[in-house]
């Protein structure tokens, strides 16, 4: 919710550029203020006595504010993923403007020496965290517009076969449903594709390529009742009886088909694996839905980069954020962008 509203606030200024972002937030005391009024646009209201007043401020301690009535501290971080973190605010904002900014985004190696950080760990940590905060808790399926289908397939990504011959080693099942839209005839773009562009994606990853595992990650990715285009393959074959619209394409592998009939999924893929690559080197699938929901924030937000700050700050809150301990132990579980999925 809090993400929804904050883009139509004129009072949240979002920089322009690297010279505008440093005058806006120099310290931590101006990320605070930031952050103070996106929790209380019409002035700070003391959650324990209801109190509206200016609060004092802390000096050693920005993420406090301290009632002037009742003199009982609230939290600016609470709810947050800079929750209980020792890292400043000015290094998280200028992190999450690095995260938000960067069309390809970055490894945590060129991200520690960016925020000229110490630890490797931290740098980590940090990203991870802003990872659990690009999906909202309460994301919706896609599609299920009219005169609009979604383009529904998967494919094999990261793993390395090295020595170990040609095959899918290692490899992840990764599901991918992506809106096809329709440019307005008459605008510049309409003759491109004839005039289909893609709209949202949502990308899961998926046990196997049985029926059972590709239409349950269609029923938790799109609306019920939209029409989806898939390839022949069998597993698809339910999604009639689910309520689905299906249309099959017989002749996938053939790419001259693939571009006519399913060119937005291919498209979503072959940026998925260039950034994969590219970026990380490949990926352990350990950490890889981390990465798909980046992928996907970066995605579904690439015509309005700027948003993407004020969206990874508000739909920061109130998300479950993994300490360091969690994702290397295995014990955190990166939120699906639609669920957890087998
Ligand atoms: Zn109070």
């Amino acid at each position: 919710m809090i993400a929804m509203n904050i883009h139509q606030r004129d009072d949240l200024a979002f920089p322009q550029s690297l010279p505008e972002f440093q005058r806006q937030f120099p310290d931590d005391a101006a990320c605070a203020a930031y952050l103070k009024r996106t929790r209380w646009p019409d002035g700070f209201i003391c959650s324990h006595c209801g109190v509206i007043a200016e609060p004092y401020r802390i000096v050693t301690r920005p993420g406090v504010l301290e009632c002037r009535a009742c003199r009982r501290q609230t939290g600016l971080l609470v709810g947050t993923v800079m929750e209980r973190s020792h890292t400043p605010l000015s290094v998280w904002f200028w992190a999450a403007y690095l995260v938000a900014s960067q069309t390809p985004g970055m490894s945590a190696v060129q991200f520690q020496r960016q925020l000229g950080l110490t630890r490797y760990e931290t740098a980590f940590g940090i990203l991870h965290k802003l990872r659990a905060g690009m999906v909202r808790p309460d994301q919706d399926r896609i599609g299920g517009r009219p005169k609009e289908h979604v383009e529904v397939d998967e494919t094999w990504v990261g793993g390395r076969t090295r020595g170990e011959g040609r095959g899918i080693h290692h490899k992840t099942l990764v599901a991918a449903a992506v809106e096809v839209r329709h440019r307005e005839p008459g605008t510049a773009q309409d003759k491109r594709k004839d005039g289909r562009y893609a709209g949202r994606v949502r990308l899961a990853i998926a046990a196997d390529r049985s029926a059972g595992s590709l239409c349950d990650f269609v029923e938790s990715a799109t609306m019920p009742g939209s029409l989806i285009v898939t390839d022949d393959w069998s597993g698809y074959a339910g999604l009639r009886k689910r309520g689905y619209d299906h249309h099959a394409i017989a002749e996938c592998g053939d790419p001259e088909v693939a571009e006519q009939f399913m060119p937005m999924i291919h498209l979503v893929f072959s940026n998925l694996k260039t950034w994969l690559n590219g970026i990380h080197h490949g990926v352990s699938a350990k950490h890889l839905q981390a990465y798909l929901n980046e992928f996907t924030f970066r995605f579904n937000r690439r015509f309005y980069p700027f948003n993407a700050f004020r969206s990874l700050l508000g739909i920061a809150g109130g998300v479950e954020a993994p300490t360091y301990a969690e994702l290397y132990s295995g014990v955190w579980r990166h939120p699906t962008c639609s669920g957890f999925l087998r």
